[in-house]
């Protein structure tokens, strides 16, 4: 099954989610936006564009058996934020063999 999450701090209720995905996420009465966390697979493609159209960027989806699909301005925010792109190389690179 894949995940959803919705960061909470970001949302600000546009309702857009809703209308891409109406089975998985709705904008209560109150304000509030429920969502389902567990996206069965047939919701899948429908939260992907939920994901492609919330002006926040404040939705995430976690494919089962995939890496979190995230939009491309998201994931060059994640990657610019994280930095360790670079040190994540090295630390996995190999010793060379004759270089002690
Ligand atoms: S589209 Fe994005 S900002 Fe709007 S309610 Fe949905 S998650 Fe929140």
């Amino acid at each position: 099954m894949s995940e959803v999450t919705v960061d909470a701090a970001k949302c600000a209720r546009f309702g857009f989610c809703e209308q891409e995905a109406p089975g998985i996420f709705e904008l209560r009465a109150d304000g509030r936006l429920g969502y389902k966390s567990t996206v069965p697979p047939e919701d899948i493609e429908a939260v992907a564009r939920a994901v492609k159209v919330c002006p926040a960027r404040a939705i995430r989806l976690n494919r089962a058996g995939s890496r979190v699909y995230m939009p491309p301005q998201q994931r060059e925010e994640a990657e610019g934020r994280s930095g360790k792109k670079e040190e994540l190389a090295n630390v996995t690179g190999l010793r060379q063999r004759g270089n002690r």
